[in-house]
């Protein structure tokens, strides 16, 4: 489903991503771990050319994300922001379905019951007609959620979705992705909530100063990493 392969990518001659190489079947959930400032925003951000990589290829479904082709692509990948990224001008309902009419060319009305449809399936349908400033955060991230799945990804980026929220408030999104990790989303999602890693995880990635260190099942991860570095982290963090 995704296929990437040695990026690269350096800042005023900083390497923060030094040949990343990964890929995820359909269905799969990855969850990408690491201290900040390892390269995993950026990471996630060459996978749809918000930052174009200096080397490396990606691959969506055997076709390459080119700059050529990447408004495309981009329909075709989800992205969650840790900051939510609502139209804070837009009702919930608008934020959901402008994107559906404006990239995807879909009809008010089709546009209008999906929208409706995803804003039901994160737990959000008696907030269509509110604005974003008046949710709280974690009701701003799970429509900016709905958003994503109205496109119809194939597969759903989510960098830090939990990070500028409450503590309180971190379960309703944390449920709403096992929810789709269950129902077989195709996800990479990078995360600190390390229960969500736990449960939902199909492979967990650990990433340090721009290098994959390691990475397996949770269960490897989480009681029998091979790498000092790796179980360093985990003590600090789970
Ligand atoms: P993480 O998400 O793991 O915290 P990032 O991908 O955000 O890490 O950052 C990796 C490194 O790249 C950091 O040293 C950061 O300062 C640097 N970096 C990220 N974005 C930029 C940018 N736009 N310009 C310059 N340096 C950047
Ligand atoms: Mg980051």
């Amino acid at each position: 489903m995704l296929d990437v392969q040695d990026v690269r990518k350096a800042y005023d001659g900083l390497e923060v991503l030094k040949g990343i190489s990964f890929s995820l079947c359909k269905g799969e959930t990855k969850v990408l771990i690491g201290p900040s400032g390892s390269g995993k925003s950026t990471l996630l951000r060459c996978i749809n050319y918000l930052t174009v990589p200096d080397a490396g290829r990606i691959y969506l479904n055997g076709e390459e994300v080119l700059d050529t082709n990447i408004d495309a692509i981009r329909a075709r990948i989800g992205f969650v922001f840790q900051d939510f990224n609502l139209f804070s001008h837009l009702t919930v309902l608008d934020n959901v379905r402008i994107c559906q009419i404006k990239v995807n060319g879909k009809r008010k009305d089709a546009a209008t019951e999906r929208a409706h449809q995803e804003l039901e399936r994160v737990g959000l349908a008696d907030k269509a007609g509110a604005y974003p400033a008046e949710l709280s955060g974690g009701q701003q991230q799970r429509v900016s959620i709905a958003r994503a799945l109205a496109m119809d990804p194939e597969v759903l980026l989510f960098d830090e979705p939990t990070s500028a929220l409450d503590p309180e408030l971190t379960g309703e999104v944390v449920r709403v992705m096992q929810q789709l990790a269950t129902e077989g989303m195709t996800m990479v999602v990078v995360t600190h909530e390390m229960s969500f890693a736990r449960q939902a995880a199909d492979e967990i990635i650990f990433m340090e100063n721009g290098y994959i260190v390691e990475q397996g099942s949770p269960e490897i991860m989480f009681t029998d990493s091979r790498q000092e570095r790796t179980r360093a982290f985990l003590n600090v963090i789970a």
